[in-house]
């Protein structure tokens, strides 16, 4: 089995659910005692969030790009970095290391493929909605229809996000309106509506609505178990 590099942290409650789905990804494959092989480095996601406010990617890319050579250093076959949003600076990272990047939004397209999903609705942060680096990843390399909420709903989903759940808070009025605007996307024609932020499986999963969801922490996990379990990225 190969051992899974995870750059974690951001926030810590999500990197949790990263850890659990990923070893019973490989017990469920392994059976018995099997639990998976993985290095992690946990960041401090105060001074990353400080550093998206002032829109200093460049030096949060530098944080990241550290942390990722510790998880290589420390014996990573590969790489998943634990947030949609700090893929932004995948590039940056992964001109940083050696060991291959998985990257989160290559996992939910491949899913989309192969579930014969063409136009997607997407929630996550206000970057991760607003910016080319993930929604452009998902139309140009992938040919996908992306649409995102009006800028009142994404206010929304961005404020839940940094004020709530990446505080470990889940609130009732949180989730209703999440459902509202997933209900909304899929009134304009959303196939499918991506988690696109490792958070928001806390707060709706899909026994909350029949609209279709694309988790993109379940994704990306269970990815990263075919992928240590095969021989080659
Ligand atoms: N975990 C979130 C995401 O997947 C947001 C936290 C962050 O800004 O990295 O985008």
């Amino acid at each position: 089995m190969k051992t899974i590099g995870l750059l974690g942290g951001m926030s810590w409650g999500s990197t949790l659910l990263y850890y659990r789905a990923i070893n019973e990804g490989i017990k469920q494959a392994l059976g018995g005692l099997h639990s998976a092989e993985l290095v992690l480095y946990s960041i401090d996601f105060a001074r990353i969030e400080a550093q998206q406010q002032s829109g200093d990617w460049e030096g949060a890319g530098h944080v990241l790009s550290d942390a990722a050579r510790r998880v290589q250093a420390g014996g990573a076959d590969f790489l998943l970095i634990c947030t949609n949003t700090m893929h932004k600076v995948a590039p940056q990272i992964e001109a940083a290391i050696d060991i291959p990047l998985l990257h989160i939004a290559d996992a939910t397209a491949e899913t989309m493929l192969r579930d014969g999903i063409q136009k997607v609705g997407l929630l996550g942060t206000g970057f991760t909605m607003e910016q080319a680096f993930y929604k452009g990843r998902l139309t140009d390399k992938y040919g996908l229809e992306v649409i995102v909420p009006d800028a009142a709903d994404r206010d929304i989903v961005h404020r839940v996000i940094f004020d709530e759940l990446c505080l470990g808070v889940t609130a009732e009025a949180s989730k209703a309106a999440y459902l509202r605007i997933i209900d909304d996307l899929a009134s304009q024609g959303a196939q499918a509506v991506i988690l696109g932020c490792t958070e928001i499986g806390m707060l709706v999963d899909q026994s909350d609505t029949s609209v279709a969801l694309l988790d993109t922490t379940a994704i990306h996990a269970q990815t990263a178990v075919r992928y240590a379990l095969k021989n080659a990225l």
